[in-house]
């Protein structure tokens, strides 16, 4: 019998472990599993062109919907695993029982259960696929009041797109500043001058006490007594990653399902990427939740299915779009003790050194920073604080 690999989850991550068995020569059947009914398809356009409206549902679509097929790789949509055996070696998804010989997890992230209140109520949305953003349209429409609930990616490139569109936006923060998790303060000032430099409200260390309305979203109350109302809500205060079926299936997990360098689990035939994943990272473990690692932790998972595995050692990298502001981030910013602030008159880089290591840049509207940067921790040439503040500095010229 033909050998046969089973990739449960559709989305980036999985939709690259079948195209890199293919591209590495991998003869065996390969399925594809995705609960939406949609082909693959790329995440970060929903928060940003595909909101606006500016693109098309099938300008997300990852490959050509002829592509799979023509590709020898099963695409089962629209199907939702019910459980995996790991030892008759099976998934049930729907109606149908595949057998498998290797299985990979792509089972991705799910957003966060809803702070109490939210629940319910009309006009309250999320923001994690296509179908999310077909509803949140709904609450378009100039003049309209919109609280965004997490000053994280979601919230803030949804309160781009909506203060755009003429809507009066709210972003209201529980943490001390905007994106405090994934970048270091200035950047967080920047765009959150940048915002209210567009009209936006953002309230920053706040907590919600109560959720206005019955039935309908009216607004809320915060614990400091301010009400803010507004005519919908978009929660967008994270996600946690899916591991419901592999804990099921008694595989190792944590915050995340726990995996090896090569993308192993505790199941010596089974795999995970992408944000499912815990991994192992400078000497603890993380989870990424972007498209470089999605893509790249699948495509070595793919080559230790077919037995030529390396290590996954990551540069983390990953961009959000504002208004007309680029942000690029490259590297994890970890127990940062030195940041070296460069600013130009395209924009700003802000080097990040733990014990004098580079370890992040965060950039913005300056890719050539970015790129340099990026490039210098993936060579792992060494850059020291004091090389960045000489004048004429060009990180570039560092590159072999
Ligand atoms: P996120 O980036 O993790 O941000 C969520 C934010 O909401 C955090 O700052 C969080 O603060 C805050 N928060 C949590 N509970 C809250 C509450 N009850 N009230 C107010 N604020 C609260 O998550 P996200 O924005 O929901 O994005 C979801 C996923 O999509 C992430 O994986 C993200 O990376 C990805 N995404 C990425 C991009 C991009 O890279 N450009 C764009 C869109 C989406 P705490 O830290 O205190 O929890």
């Amino acid at each position: 019998m033909r050998e046969a690999v089973v990739i449960i989850g559709a989305g980036q991550a999985g939709a690259s472990v079948a195209q890199r068995l293919r591209a590495l020569g991998y003869q065996g059947r390969v399925a594809l599993l995705g609960a939406e009914p949609h082909p693959p398809y790329q995440r970060p356009p929903l928060s940003k062109k595909y909101l606006a409206a500016e693109w098309t549902r099938e300008r997300l679509w990852l490959k050509p919907p002829t592509f799979w097929a023509d590709s020898d790789i099963e695409l089962h949509l629209g199907t939702e695993v019910r459980s995996v055996d790991p030892y008759a070696r099976t998934v049930a998804a729907g109606d149908e029982v595949l057998r498998w010989d290797k299985l990979v997890f792509a089972t991705g992230a799910r957003p966060r259960p809803w702070p109490p209140g939210f629940a319910g109520k009309r006009h309250v949305y999320e923001l994690r696929n296509i179908a999310d953003v077909d509803k949140l349209r709904d609450a378009f429409g100039a003049g309209r009041h919109m609280l965004v609930v997490g000053g994280g990616f979601v919230g803030l490139e949804t309160a781009a797109v909506a203060a755009s569109h003429g809507l009066s936006v709210t972003v209201v923060e529980r943490a001390d500043r905007i994106l405090e998790r994934a970048v270091g303060e200035e950047v967080s000032t920047f765009l959150r001058r940048l915002h209210e430099g567009q009209g936006v409200r953002v309230m920053e260390g706040v907590t919600i006490a109560k959720v206005l309305g019955n039935g309908e979203f009216k607004g809320v109350q915060m614990t400091n007594g301010d009400v803010v109302t507004a005519d919908s809500a978009l929660v967008g205060i994270g996600v946690e990653p899916d591991v419901d079926l592999a804990r099921a299936a008694g595989i190792s997990t944590d915050n995340g399902i726990v995996v090896d360098a090569f993308g192993r689990t505790s199941h010596p035939d089974i795999w995970a990427a992408g944000d499912c994943a815990q991994f192992p990272f400078a000497g603890g473990a993380i989870r990424l939740e972007s498209v470089q690692n999605a893509v790249d932790q699948a495509e070595a998972v793919a080559a230790d299915v077919v037995g030529a595995g390396q290590p996954y050692v990551p540069v983390p990298w990953f961009w959000s779009d504002q208004y007309d502001a680029k942000l690029q981030i490259a590297g994890f910013a970890r127990q940062v003790d030195q940041t070296v602030s460069l600013r130009t008159a395209r924009g700003e880089a802000h080097w990040r050194f733990s014990q004098g290591t580079l370890v992040a840049v965060e950039a913005i509207n300056d890719a050539r920073a970015f790129m340099a940067a990026r490039k210098l921790m993936e060579q792992g040439i060494a850059v020291q604080p004091e090389m960045l503040t000489r004048d004429g500095f060009d990180a570039r010229a560092l590159l072999v």
